[in-house]
């Protein structure tokens, strides 16, 4: 508890004056340091709503070419509807949290469908669109639409907590609906769009999580975490929860053709981890006990329709991928079938160059993977690498 914490008698403590000051300082604040980002220099709702989903628990350094190579592709809501999904996978390649262009692409065709191809302008009517919950409900009726709507996301959140000095976790129960109820109450009116990316941006340049600037922050009058000596106390840090860890075998099947290798990678089903995205063949279980061989062969028989013979048993590294919510722990196998004649393949499967990997939609473990096959093919005398997660 801070000892200097105000009492709160409208669990605020801030009259109408106060908010007013909070946002005049805000907004010249940020008028003053925003940065030049190109989704704040167009007049469209798509783009606003793209730009929100590939920020979510993304840097913006990293998005930057995402969103301009997307908007090229896709200028519009009818040309992502469209698309085909594998296609919309693929551009969104190494971005990561996949679920969120799934979303994307399931939402656009909603839109189309059942709104003439214009986005819902309330955050009641956003929020029935696939993926669109109430942070980036809020940042698109307000930024794009003008409508007077908080948002809440990790930097409005510590903002927020550190400003009230908020000691309950704002992820969830009282501390969740105080930071919402706060984020509503001070918006502007005037430039609600402005007003919730400056706290966001005041929250990834200012206030930032482990070292804030207090000295340069425009709220420091009046932040009661300041006030309190140590605002990284705010908000409380809550224990994550994890899910139990995962073991697995990876093979990398491969066969030379013209002097080029190529890969034979499988798509995971449409639901569960990494849906959708395309593999060297994986079999996982959960727990911390490792899949035999004998698992792995039967799983490629029955998976991939092949009997031929095959020696899995030399394996070439280890690798430990951290999820958001998961550690999996593989072991890799390969196996090289240039001299087998492969049996035909079901729509699930497919054999991939060399050249063009980088290019499908497939996850951060599985480019681990390949690094550790290439590594391994430049020098076989080399001892068993094992690669941790970075
Ligand atoms: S004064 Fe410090 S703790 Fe308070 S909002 Fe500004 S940066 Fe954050």
């Amino acid at each position: 508890m801070c000892p200097t914490k105000q009492k709160m008698s409208n669990k605020t403590g801030q009259d109408e004056g106060e908010e007013q000051g909070f946002r005049r300082r805000l907004l010249s604040w940020f008028d003053e340091n925003r940065r030049d980002l190109p989704w704040r220099y167009v007049d469209d709702p798509y783009a606003v709503w793209v730009s929100e989903i590939m920020l979510q628990q993304t840097r913006v350094t990293t998005v930057l070419d995402y969103y301009e190579r997307w908007m090229k592709r896709f200028p519009t809501v009818e040309d992502l509807a469209e698309a085909d999904l594998e296609e919309v996978l693929e551009l969104w390649s190494g971005l990561g949290y996949y679920r969120r262009a799934r979303h994307l692409h399931r939402a656009a065709t909603t839109v189309v469908d059942e709104f003439d191809g214009e986005l819902p302008q309330s955050v009641k009517g956003l929020k029935k669109l696939t993926g669109i919950g109430d942070y980036t409900a809020g940042a698109i009726a307000s930024i794009a639409f003008g409508q007077v709507e908080p948002l809440v996301d990790g930097n409005v959140m510590r903002v927020i907590a550190r400003y009230y000095a908020q000691d309950e976790d704002p992820k969830r129960g009282a501390g969740k609906r105080f930071v919402w109820d706060q984020a509503g109450k001070l918006v502007d009116p005037g430039r609600p769009g402005d007003f919730n990316q400056g706290l966001m941006e005041l929250g990834s340049l200012v206030c930032t999580a482990k070292s804030p600037k207090c000295s340069e922050c425009p709220l420091r009058r009046g932040c009661q975490g300041f006030a309190c000596g140590d605002p990284t106390r705010f908000p409380p840090t809550a224990t994550p929860t994890r899910q139990g860890p995962m073991r697995g075998r990876v093979c990398v099947i491969y066969r030379f053709s013209g002097g080029e290798a190529e890969f034979l990678l499988r798509r995971r089903p449409a639901e569960g981890l990494l849906a959708g995205l395309w593999e060297f063949p994986t079999v996982e279980v959960d727990g911390k006990s490792w899949p035999t061989l004998k698992d792995l062969r039967g799983w490629l028989s029955g998976e991939a329709e092949t009997d031929q013979d095959r020696d899995l048993s030399k394996e070439f590294g280890e690798i430990e991928h951290v999820f958001s919510h998961r550690r999996l722990r593989v072991k890799v196998h390969q196996w090289d079938v240039s001299a087998l004649h492969w049996p035909t393949l079901g729509k699930r499967w497919r054999w991939v160059s060399e050249a063009e990997l980088s290019g499908v939609a497939s996850s951060a473990l599985m480019g681990k993977v390949k690094r550790l096959w290439t590594e391994q093919s430049e020098d076989r005398q080399q001892e068993i690498p094992v690669s941790q997660n970075g």
